[in-house]
């Protein structure tokens, strides 16, 4: 039977036949209770009790000392380095193969991303190829870590959880801490997955959510930064709200801030879709023990299950094609879509954008085969 078939039996088999997108929100909680409030309160926008439980909530879940709600997860990070240390013309690490937003939120601040390879287990940083062009292409000076090329500064890394798994942070931590980089972790995808037992986005020294649409939890959009820094929350919260001293009247701003505030409406949304997440993560886990029941059956893929010691969210379902038919990927992808599943390739490896080709490197080559062979399968949370 054609690969392509073999798959599209197996997605029916374990889905029935009705469409399925790939990744659906599910309003069936509080939503329109809270939203309604929230509107009968008039406090619609940038101030409101539920920016505050929101804020409250996600820090009691994920363990973070504080939570502060923002606008999206691509400001949340902006933010976040920058309250890192992140200045202009420095350079920071961070995987090529990872949604666009990453690689923006280091060029806003006028810094320059430097793209490193990821690994087939996490498809997160690859911890082994970093330390080797670390030692091969940087110095170690009193200034930090120099790019010997470009002379510039290295300050930081971004580990991104890929699909919500936690990526190997162990030694990611270990050799930033080595290498004088800060680490802002790119939690975006990793709502509810635990990494030895802690939540991800709570390792660096800071850490970011997003809760856009297609993610585990949302609020229409937004995201949220998590440090357990007290003095660096309250920073992050007031570059994030204008800068404006609190006064009663007076417009007084103490530097140049930000309008990256979550307002009350989406907070209201957030805080409903919070108390279901133990849930969808519950349907998303066992989603995956279908799934494996099917594919073990199919040699030529292999379905992402969690990393050892992880506890994943299983934002995404995905399964990878084995060598022997990566250049299936197209055929596969346009025969089950067409067949009512919604399947997705990863997406293009930033550093070969058009926009992006012109910035530093190291040798990149398992992300250029993992490119060739991911592909998420539907993975709302009520299809089973
Ligand atoms: C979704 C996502 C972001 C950005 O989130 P937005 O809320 O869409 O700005 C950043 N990084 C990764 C890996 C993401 O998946």
């Amino acid at each position: 039977m054609k690969y392509e078939k073999k798959i599209l039996d197996i997605l029916q088999n374990t889905l029935g036949n009705k469409r399925c997108g790939l990744h659906e929100p599910i309003f069936a909680g509080n939503e329109k209770n809270y939203l309604n409030d929230c509107i009968n309160s008039t406090f619609v926008s940038s101030v409101g009790k539920y920016v505050d439980k929101f804020e409250k909530e996600l820090a009691v879940y994920t363990g973070a000392k504080r939570a502060i709600a923002v606008s999206n997860g691509t400001s949340a990070l902006q933010i976040s380095l920058k309250l890192a240390g992140v200045d202009e013309g420095d350079e920071v690490l961070v995987p090529s193969l990872t949604f666009v937003g990453t690689v923006n939120a280091i060029l806003y601040l006028g810094a320059i991303p430097h793209f490193i390879d990821s690994e087939e287990e996490t498809f997160g940083a690859d911890p082994k190829s970093l330390i080797s062009w670390l030692k091969k292409s940087t110095e170690l000076t009193s200034q930090g870590c120099i790019n010997r090329k470009t002379g510039r500064r290295i300050k930081g890394l971004v580990p991104v959880h890929i699909f919500g798994h936690p990526c190997k942070l162990d030694d990611l931590l270990s050799i930033a801490n080595d290498y004088n980089l800060v680490v802002v972790e790119d939690a975006a995808e990793g709502l509810g997955s635990f990494y030895y037992g802690k939540h991800v986005g709570t390792f660096g020294k800071l850490g970011i959510l997003s809760f856009n649409g297609n993610k585990v939890i949302t609020t229409g959009g937004g995201g949220a930064i998590l440090t357990n820094d007290e003095a660096l929350a309250d920073q992050a919260k007031h570059l994030t709200t204008t800068a404006k001293v609190p006064h009663k009247w007076k417009y007084i701003h103490d530097t140049i801030g930000y309008n990256f505030r979550m307002p009350n409406l989406n907070a209201a949304l957030g805080l409903a879709q919070l108390e279901q997440l133990d849930n969808f993560i519950l349907s998303k886990r066992k989603l995956y023990d279908f799934y494996e029941k099917e594919f073990k059956k199919f040699k030529h893929v292999r379905l992402i299950k969690e990393p050892k010691g992880c506890k994943s969210n299983y934002w995404l379902q995905t399964i990878l094609l084995n060598k022997s038919i990566f250049n299936k990927k197209d055929i596969i992808l346009e025969f089950i879509n067409n067949h009512n599943f919604m399947v997705r390739p990863s997406w293009t490896l930033i550093h070969k954008l058009l926009p992006y080709k012109k910035f530093p490197r190291a040798p990149i080559k398992t992300s250029l085969s993992l490119e060739k062979r991911i592909i998420n399968l539907p993975s709302s949370a009520d299809l089973i």
